[in-house]
């Protein structure tokens, strides 16, 4: 089982929210430019697998670095990045993986499950299962198929749910234009709702409210700083600076003014700066949140 120091520092143990994670000589000039010196961000949820397979993976690790980026989360999609997560968890020590089938990923469900409880029972260095959910948005609009897609997608999800539970791991969850029919399954899976988190965040401040509610996390993209996400900032509002989740989900969602290109870990630091001029607070106080509650919801199941 990985403890929580090596999970999020690479050269010591984690004592407290205002120590400096990691040797500071290390950092170039873009942190100490920004007046940014002693915390470090936590990207929650990203697919570096796609910068591995590429063979980029040192470049954009480099680049996270020096952007005071000290830890990522690969999160897992299906059987054709499975391997590659556990790698990289395995490789990297600023990495930690996540297994989990995506909703759109959903083919097979009996043998894509199959494989992910084989690959559980090895005990892999895996911090939560996801993403799992549903996603209503990229189905067919053919009612016969959609209604078997959407039976598929619940089939996956809830046995995910079950596996979370097994493991006493976190569950990251991906809803997209199923809202209801996402928490009506983790209700029904009688799941621990302080151990899964609503990743990229874009729904309205009634449904932020119910998740909170229950004691469930929220995480944000950069979709908080699009022109047209007012309705997400609303909700980045309720959720706050105390219980404030941030991910890029690297290789999409480029924050802006870089919209539509290629998105990575380093970019969270943009995302960090946007919520601390949100927030009127410092980039420190942003990051100093942000870590805490990356860190207490993935070493949650320890
Ligand atoms: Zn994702």
């Amino acid at each position: 089982m990985l403890s929580i120091e090596n999970m999020f520092c690479t050269t010591g143990p984690f004592e407290g929210s205002t120590k400096i994670l990691c040797d500071m000589n290390d950092y170039d000039e873009a942190g100490s430019d920004r007046g940014f010196s002693a915390q470090t961000l936590i990207d929650t949820h990203c697919h570096p697998q796609i910068f591995y397979r590429q063979g980029r993976l040192a470049t954009v690790l480099e680049a996270a670095r020096r952007a005071n980026v000290s830890h990522i989360v690969a999160i897992g999609t299906g059987p054709d990045d499975w391997d590659d997560s556990i790698a990289l968890a395995k490789q990297e020590s600023s990495v930690s993986c996540t297994l989990g089938l995506h909703p759109s990923e959903v083919s097979e469900p009996e043998s894509q499950l199959e494989l992910l409880r084989s690959l559980l029972a090895t005990k892999p260095p895996c911090v939560a299962i996801g993403e799992v959910g549903l996603d209503y948005y990229h189905i067919s609009e053919e009612p016969t198929v959609r209604k078997r897609q959407q039976e598929l997608q619940a089939v996956a999800f809830s046995e995910q749910i079950r596996l979370a539970k097994q493991y006493d791991l976190p569950l990251v969850v991906h809803a997209r234009s199923a809202f209801d029919e996402t928490l009506r399954l983790l209700e029904a899976g009688d799941v621990d709702w302080a151990k899964v988190v609503f990743h990229c965040f874009c729904e309205t401040p009634e449904k932020a409210q119910q998740l909170l509610d229950r004691g469930t996390k929220v995480s944000f993209t950069g979709i908080i700083t699009y022109k047209n996400a007012a309705v997400v900032r609303e909700s980045l509002r309720l959720v706050g600076l105390d219980r404030l989740m941030l991910e890029t989900d690297a290789p999409w969602l480029a924050p802006h003014p870089l919209r539509g290109q290629e998105n990575v870990p380093a970019y969270l630091l943009r995302i960090a700066e946007y919520c601390a001029q949100f927030f009127s607070c410092s980039l420190e106080q942003v990051a100093e949140h942000s870590t805490r509650n990356a860190r207490a919801f993935f070493a949650c199941y320890s």
